[in-house]
């Protein structure tokens, strides 16, 4: 890495993305490393593509459910790693016992959001009988606990949204509003079809994983750090901040560099006791905060 103009400076960035670029695990000097690389990338870059300030970093975040201590840990989290922006991907409540205080934090946040199934049930005032018994007291407690304006903020969100040079979806991109699960190359394959960014970033499934599009292939990819590269399509799942669903309790996030062509998926811990104890005094379910402790 002789010789390249940032040596020297500090870019905080997490250990995973020098292993994206480089290929490397180096302990030390790593962050230097992951910026030197960067740069000869955004050398080889097109035009429209250093266009994007250079030091633009993306708090990528969804699935909140109402765990507000989960999603304080996220932003302590981002903001440790010097994110300049954010995007939400909805379900801001649903599941946990701080509806409302967790659409305060994103709004305040003014950032992209977009709509998720629980903040359409929790704002609409829809027949709730075709829900098993647990969902629809849970959705039931949300309704009592949103205050109208809270409610008309999440009813006025968009099912997807471009942002800069990415799009975000909370289900799919081919039919958004009917709530699918992407689960394999081929559900994402559908989603490929209608994504006009060479990234997007879903949740709903709240189990991190990433597609890749080469060609007409999609494949599978972890969902630890991914470089992105030309001529490549991603559709990203960053998890879930308030409910894990992965056999990991802590919450997660992604952050994404449109300068630096680099995204990287982050577990935070966060007090889990609190917030069971949050959902058991307010008379919800138990299966809700056992199934925290648990991540799934
Ligand atoms: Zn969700």
């Amino acid at each position: 890495m002789g010789g390249c103009s940032l040596e020297g400076t500090k870019a905080n960035w997490p250990r995973g993305i020098l292993q994206a670029r480089c290929g490397i695990i180096v302990r030390s000097a790593l962050f230097l490393e992951l910026r030197c690389e960067a740069l000869k990338i955004m050398a080889q870059s097109s035009a429209g593509s250093r266009l994007i300030p250079l030091n633009m970093r993306f708090a990528i975040f969804g699935d909140i459910h109402a765990n507000l201590e989960a999603l304080e840990a996220v932003l302590a989290d981002a903001r440790s790693f010097d994110v300049t922006h954010f995007a939400c991907l909805g379900d801001v409540v649903g599941y946990n016992a701080n509806p409302s205080e967790c659409v305060e934090l994103v709004r305040q946040l003014g950032c992209p959001v977009v709509k998720g199934n629980h903040d359409e049930q929790a704002s609409e005032d829809t027949d709730l009988s075709t829900f098993n018994s647990l969902a629809a007291k849970a959705i039931q407690w949300t309704r009592d606990n949103l205050s109208e304006v809270d409610k008309q903020w999440l009813r006025d969100l968009k099912f997807s949204r471009i942002v800069r040079d990415f799009t975000v979806t909370h289900a799919t991109l081919d039919t958004p509003a009917a709530w699918g699960y992407v689960l394999s190359a081929l559900e994402a394959a559908a989603s490929f079809n209608y994504q006009n960014t060479q990234v997007c970033f879903y949740g709903h499934t709240h189990v991190p994983v990433g597609y890749v599009k080469n060609g007409v292939m999609v494949e599978e990819i972890d969902a630890s750090h991914v470089a992105i590269e030309t001529g490549k399509k991603y559709f990203l799942n960053v998890g879930s901040v308030g409910q894990p669903r992965d056999g990991d309790p802590r919450a997660s996030y992604a952050i994404y560099s449109p300068s630096e062509k680099v995204v990287v998926w982050r577990r935070v811990e966060y007090p889990i006791e609190r917030v069971q104890q949050k959902i058991r005094d307010a008379g919800l379910p138990e299966r809700l905060a056992l199934r925290l402790g648990m991540g799934k």
